[in-house]
């Protein structure tokens, strides 16, 4: 399912598909791999913006777009804040602060560097998805400016136009991943600590929520811990990349952790067979499918993967360096 017209690149001609939230928070598409696949949000307040997150450089044309859109000045722009320096998080921000002439851009202090001369990121995601498919997914991602950069340890408090944003470490998918916290709005940005969310799977039930374990640094003792610190906000909403705003969060958040638990246990049952990572793949969409029966859907697994395939390959990856991460903390000999 291909949009019918492929996005422009051309910030003139970009036509940015704007979803208005509660509270002065826009998603606006990525147009990541494909519409409805992943989110950047705009939170605007007092006639000041940030960004949380960027998308990738095919993204910045639509985010320009939106800003033109919603009345937004480039130089209104105080943040661009960075939830993890995943290329599809963090990928366009080097091409999006060269439009943006006064944002700042937070970065957990693991990121910076990493964010500052992108080349080992880089190199690193070029091994997770091919150079070719890397090449048409990111382009050539630029560096951001030293000078743009703040380093944000936990519990950062930033001021956007008298708005309070608190940033919250919290590991698990990335060891660098922070959350924003925007408590009077009873709202939480966790990007992909909470998960994904595709609106095209939503059940009767409601919305129906995977873990996200996309390598290289998934621990899933850490992932609970910060579910559980998210929760204990009581955010009535939680935004996340993949795809946007998501409600009824205790209900999500006990999905999340039971399914993390069953992460490990396929984890260490494939770590037995041949070839792990395949059989890491056959049991979490059994596990997908199973769970999405008994919230109600009647989407077919051809319908399910559709949505999911990428995840679950980029999971199973990152099970399978999970657990060669653990035998290296036990001194056990790699497979
Ligand atoms: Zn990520």
């Amino acid at each position: 399912m291909l949009p019918e017209t492929l996005p422009s690149m051309n910030p003139q001609s970009a036509k940015p598909r704007i979803t208005r939230h509660p509270d002065g928070i826009f998603a606006v598409d990525a147009e990541y791999v494909r519409p409805g696949y992943a989110a950047v949000h705009i939170i605007q307040h007092n006639g000041r913006a940030a960004f949380v997150d960027t998308g990738t450089n095919h993204s910045v044309p639509h985010l320009l777009a939106a800003l033109e859109e919603l009345g937004i000045a480039r130089d209104a722009v105080d943040y661009v804040l960075l939830t993890h320096i995943h290329l599809d998080h963090a990928g366009g921000a080097g091409l999006l602060c060269s439009h943006l002439p006064n944002a700042r851009v937070l970065i957990h202090p693991r990121g910076v560097a990493h964010m500052v001369d992108p080349s080992k990121l880089v190199a690193a995601s070029q091994g997770v998805y091919g150079a070719e498919a890397f090449r048409k997914l990111y382009g050539d991602v630029l560096p951001v400016p030293q000078d743009k950069v703040v380093s944000v340890t936990d519990n950062y408090r930033c001021d956007l136009g008298g708005r309070g944003l608190l940033l919250i470490h919290t590991p698990g998918h990335a060891l660098h991943h922070y959350s924003i916290v925007d408590r009077k709005h009873s709202a939480i940005f966790s990007d992909d600590t909470f998960g994904l969310s595709y609106r095209a799977l939503d059940t009767p039930q409601g919305a129906f929520i995977v873990v996200t374990s996309s390598p290289s640094q998934f621990d899933p003792d850490q992932l609970s811990a910060s579910i559980d610190r998210l929760m204990s906000y009581e955010p009535e909403s939680i935004y996340l990349m993949h795809f946007s705003r998501v409600t009824g969060t205790p209900r999500l958040a006990a999905m999340l952790k039971s399914q993390i638990r069953e992460f490990v246990r396929i984890a260490q049952e494939s770590d037995a067979q041949p070839d792990a990572h395949n059989s890491i793949r056959t049991a979490m969409m059994e596990m997908w499918m199973e769970l999405l029966r008994q919230q109600g859907s009647t989407l077919s697994p051809a319908e399910v993967s559709d949505w999911l395939e990428g995840d679950l390959e980029l999971n199973a990856q990152g099970l399978v360096i999970w657990m060669e991460r653990q035998r290296k903390d036990r001194g056990a000999p790699n497979r």
